[in-house]
C-alpha cells in the first residue's frame, strides 16, 4: 500500500517577466515550488481547436533533469488540460506549468 503523504504542499511562487519586444517569445517565467526552481521560455501555439497551447522551453533548474520543456495546454477544446511533464502524466492533476499559466492567463499577463 502507498505510504499517505500528510505534509501540505509547498505553495508555488509564480514570476513572470514579459519580453521586452513583440514576438514568438511571450516571456520567461520562473517557478519555484519547496525547494525547486525552474525557469523557462514561454511561447504561444497556434491551436486549431478551441483552447491555447504554450510551449514552456527549460532555460534552468526545474524538477526534471531530462526533460528540455513541455507543451502545455489549457481549455483544450472539452478535454480540459494537459501537460507533457513526469507529474501530469503520471497523475493526471494540474501541475505547476499549468497552475502558473491558468494564473497568468487570469491576472491577464497574455
Ligand atoms: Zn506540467
Amino acid at each position: 500500500m502507498p505510504a499517505t503523504r500528510t505534509r501540505k504542499p509547498a505553495e508555488l511562487e509564480v514570476e513572470f517577466v514579459p519580453a521586452s519586444q513583440p514576438g514568438q517569445l511571450l516571456g520567461l517565467l520562473q517557478l519555484t515550488k519547496g525547494r525547486t526552481t525552474g525557469t523557462y521560455a514561454v511561447g504561444e501555439l497556434a491551436l486549431d481547436e478551441p483552447g491555447r497551447a504554450f510551449t514552456l522551453v527549460k532555460v534552468s533548474g526545474g524538477s526534471d533533469d531530462d526533460a528540455s520543456g513541455y507543451v502545455c495546454k489549457t481549455t483544450y477544446g472539452g478535454n480540459g488540460l494537459s501537460c507533457e511533464c513526469r507529474g501530469w502524466l503520471r497523475w493526471g492533476t494540474p501541475c505547476r506549468h499549468l497552475e502558473a499559466l491558468g494564473q497568468l492567463i487570469y491576472k491577464g499577463a497574455f
